[in-house]
């Protein structure tokens, strides 16, 4: 089963007319995870034709109000749609008494919806989603406040059998076939074993993505994008600007560029441009380290 990303916001520290505040959905077969939550992110996620209700989770980085503004007026949508089962809410320590505080103020609106919180805490783990087929795990990365990256995954799934060479070892349609599918060797009515050898392909590993932003350059982007099919790295300025990028806790297309290579990351999706930048020029720098480089821009899907 394949990913599909979708950038719904690309932008560092504000919107601008092009590039909505930082979001991106993590879509397959219409079920999608949410990678922060930036003003606007709804409204892209409708733009892109993605259903509110088929949203298993809200993956939160940091609480910087680039990537959280827009959870609110997601969360009220979804109770005004009449929402029954959970949504999990994932993000650093503090994000479940700062929706309390607006949930008190009146501000939420999540009628009987239940908002389940995972506060991530320490070096991250297992993020569990009830009910989806996502994988998730968290790290923590290195800005200015708590900030945690994550990977998003596919489970694997059972080789290809081959149908043709099942019958001719005699192996009846139905559920010994599904065995035989799983991987494991089946015992026919007249007592003979076939094993899956050579009647089933190998497994083939289920489609990752992991999403590092805000970072400045650290083992941990690399760890969660140890070989991802796509790792979605912030890059929000040019390396002539690499001072200025520490210091405001981020990294520069290059660095990016770095880690991916570093992880052996298949695609590298640059994302949270600074509105002082072109997407295409730091993707240029990228290329000198990277040879798979997409600069993110909003609503331009990427298949995995
Ligand atoms: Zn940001």
């Amino acid at each position: 089963m394949r990913l599909k990303l979708v950038p719904l916001g690309t932008s560092a520290g504000r919107p601008t007319l092009l590039r909505g505040a930082s979001a991106l959905a993590v879509v397959t077969d219409g079920a999608w995870v949410l990678c922060d939550c930036g003003e606007g992110a709804q409204v892209a996620a409708l733009r892109a034709g993605l259903s509110l209700s088929r949203l298993d989770a809200v993956l939160v980085t940091h609480l910087h109000g680039d990537h959280f503004n827009g959870l609110p007026g997601l969360l009220g949508s979804l109770g005004l749609e009449g929402r029954q089962r959970p949504l999990v809410v994932c993000g650093p320590q503090g994000i479940g008494s700062l929706l309390q505080h607006l949930a008190d103020a009146g501000s939420l609106g999540t009628g009987d919806m239940e908002v389940r919180i995972l506060e991530q805490h320490g070096t991250g783990g297992e993020v569990r989603i009830e009910g989806s087929q996502f994988l998730v795990e968290s790290r923590p990365l290195v800005h200015r406040v708590p900030t945690y990256g994550y990977r998003v995954a596919l489970p694997d799934r059972a080789g290809t059998l081959d149908v043709e060479k099942a019958d001719a070892a005699g192996v009846p349609r139905g559920p010994l076939l599904a065995e035989l599918k799983a991987g494991k060797a089946v015992t026919l009515p007249d007592g003979r074993v076939v094993p899956p050898d050579g009647l089933v392909g190998p497994r083939q590993r289920g489609a990752t993505m992991a999403y590092t932003l805000d970072t400045v350059p650290c083992p941990a982007a690399a760890e969660l994008g140890r070989g991802v099919d796509a790792l979605v790295h912030e890059a929000t300025y040019e390396d002539a600007r690499a001072a200025l990028a520490h210091e405001r806790g981020h990294s520069t297309a290059l660095e990016a560029a770095r880690i991916a290579a570093e992880a052996e990351a298949a695609t590298l999706v640059l994302t949270h441009f600074s509105p002082s930048v072109s997407g295409d020029a730091l993707a240029e720098e990228a290329r000198t380290v990277h040879p798979r480089i997409v600069a993110a821009q909003d609503l331009a899907a990427i298949e995995i």
